[in-house]
């Protein structure tokens, strides 16, 4: 049987990605088939698609790290045939073949079962990043962030993750701040619920050690200058999610808001978060997300079209989420 994917590949000629036609003899191993029916696109992918940073780790492979589908041959005791199904993580787009194919062989051991909530569309229009988001708030949470403790930042709001964090947040009952280098992009911002928005150019600078206190919690997906004074601006007893480099790997931080105003810097990972985490982060989508404000900040583009989007996701060009229909 025959299926198109992208495929990336790194030789003589280059590393390059493009779309192709193959048959199921070039399906890695796994004991869970699945026909995808979306995947999406993140900051990873982009990496992965581009070349830009060494994700992928073997050559050729499929780029995705999320998808839906349905599962087509099981010999995983969780799973059967016809059950809906979500990826997200376990180095799946980047050493093992991922979801921007319409078929996928796969570890069943880093499958979930779809929630009923969500379609296949939705799931992925969540995805890595949504999942990420939850894992975010929920980070907060457990170290007793709460509305009344006061104001939340998210950085990189006009991103995937910063996206989804607005919406669970305000939804939640945050007042919520959201960080961006887009202000043209206010009005989607607030449209998800921010209460306001503020230019990322006043983050993204060489700061003090420490600031005037002002966030409860913050959500940071660009790691660098903008992490470091968001901790230096972090009430005492505030909560830092910290999941993401957009802007940089770099943590040019000092000890001080730790020691001086006991702030927790709390590290998410989405890739290998365990099954029981990822499962209470799905149910708690399902039950705190708007699916109306994910719709609102979705696209859906053809697996061809999301190798151009690779570049312009890195480049910070994209807005909200972007959902790949593999099937056409
Ligand atoms: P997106 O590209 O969708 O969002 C990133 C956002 O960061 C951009 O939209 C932009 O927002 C902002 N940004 C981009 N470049 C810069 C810069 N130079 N300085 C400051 N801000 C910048 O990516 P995702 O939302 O998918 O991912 C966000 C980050 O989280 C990535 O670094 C990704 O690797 C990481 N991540 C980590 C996971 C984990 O498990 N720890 C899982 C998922 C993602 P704006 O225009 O509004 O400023």
């Amino acid at each position: 049987m025959i299926y198109r994917a992208l495929q990336i590949e790194k030789d003589d000629a280059g590393y390059r990605c493009s779309l192709k036609t193959l048959d199921d003899s070039t399906l890695p191993e796994g004991d869970v088939t699945v026909a995808v029916d979306y995947s999406t696109l993140n900051y990873k992918d982009g990496l992965a698609i581009t070349g830009k940073s060494p994700v992928v780790r073997r050559f050729p492979l499929t780029p995705g790290i999320d998808l839906a589908g349905t599962v087509t041959e099981s010999s995983h005791a969780l799973f059967k045939a016809g059950d809906a199904v979500v990826l997200n993580g376990w180095g799946v787009g980047e050493s093992h073949s991922g979801g921007l194919a319409q078929k996928a062989k796969l570890k069943g051991d880093w499958l979930i079962h779809r929630p009923a909530a969500f379609s296949a569309r939705q799931a992925m229009a969540i995805g890595t990043a949504g999942y990420t988001a939850m894992l975010c708030v929920m980070a907060l949470e457990k170290h007793g962030v709460s509305p009344e403790r006061g104001e939340v930042l998210v950085t990189g709001a006009g991103g995937g993750v910063g996206s989804v964090a607005i919406a669970l947040l305000a939804r939640l009952g945050y007042r919520v701040v959201a960080s961006t280098g887009r202000l043209q992009e206010a009005d989607y911002l607030r449209g998800l619920g921010a209460a306001d928005v503020i230019d990322r150019a006043e983050l993204a600078a060489p700061g003090k050690p420490l600031a005037k206190e002002r966030w409860a919690g913050v959500v940071d997906t660009v790691g660098s200058h903008t992490l470091a004074n968001a901790c230096a601006s972090t009430k005492y007893g505030g909560t830092v999610a910290a999941c993401g480099l957009a802007q940089g790997m770099d943590l040019p931080a000092t000890v001080a808001p730790f020691i001086l105003r006991g702030v927790t810097l709390a590290g998410i990972d989405s890739v290998m978060a365990p099954r029981a985490l990822r499962e209470a982060a799905w149910a708690r989508l399902a039950r705190d997300l708007d699916v109306g404000k994910l719709e609102a900040m979705t696209q859906e583009v053809s697996l061809q079209e999301a190798i151009a989007l690779g570049a312009q996701i890195l480049a910070g060009q994209v807005r909200g989420r972007v959902v790949v229909d593999v099937n056409r």
